[in-house]
């Protein structure tokens, strides 16, 4: 499946590249299970199969273009600010807002990156522990 680029450089709202070996894509694809908690029309919010808190849902954009945040950033700013608002709705919507939250994106082997398809961890529901020791 092909990806549109604009002028400007940054994907069309049609953008949907798939990876056939990618977990994530199955699940925009619908050829596996997720339990969705909102979608708009170039992401789609998740809860984490794997909760490491009350409230865990990942978002991430339609597209397998970018396998990490740094990456997303350079490739397409406009996205990375919809993924981020999109992970701001989830906060509110799943009652966050106001005792607050977590936004994480985990980098590499170090950070424990395990899927390559760029995705916001969205944290939550109850106070989270400190983070960045083994
Ligand atoms: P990361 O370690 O930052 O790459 O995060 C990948 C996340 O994807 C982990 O928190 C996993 O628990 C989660 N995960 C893996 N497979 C699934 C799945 N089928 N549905 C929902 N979450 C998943």
């Amino acid at each position: 499946m092909g990806q549109e680029i604009t002028a400007s450089g940054e994907s069309s709202a049609a953008d949907t590249t798939f990876e056939p070996g990618c977990i994530f894509c199955s699940i925009l694809r619908r050829a596996i299970p997720a339990t969705v908690v909102q979608e708009t029309e170039r992401t789609l919010a998740f809860r984490d199969i794997a909760p490491q808190a009350p409230t865990h849902v990942l978002v991430i954009p339609r597209t397998h273009a970018y396998p990490n945040a740094a990456e997303l950033a350079a490739g397409d700013p406009g996205l990375t600010a919809e993924l981020l608002r999109a992970g701001a709705a989830v906060a509110a919507a799943e009652g966050l807002t106001e005792d607050g939250y977590r936004m994480v994106f985990n980098t590499g082997d170090y950070a424990g990156q395990t899927v390559y398809h760029v995705h916001l961890h969205v944290l939550g529901g109850d106070a989270l522990g400190r983070f960045g020791t083994p």
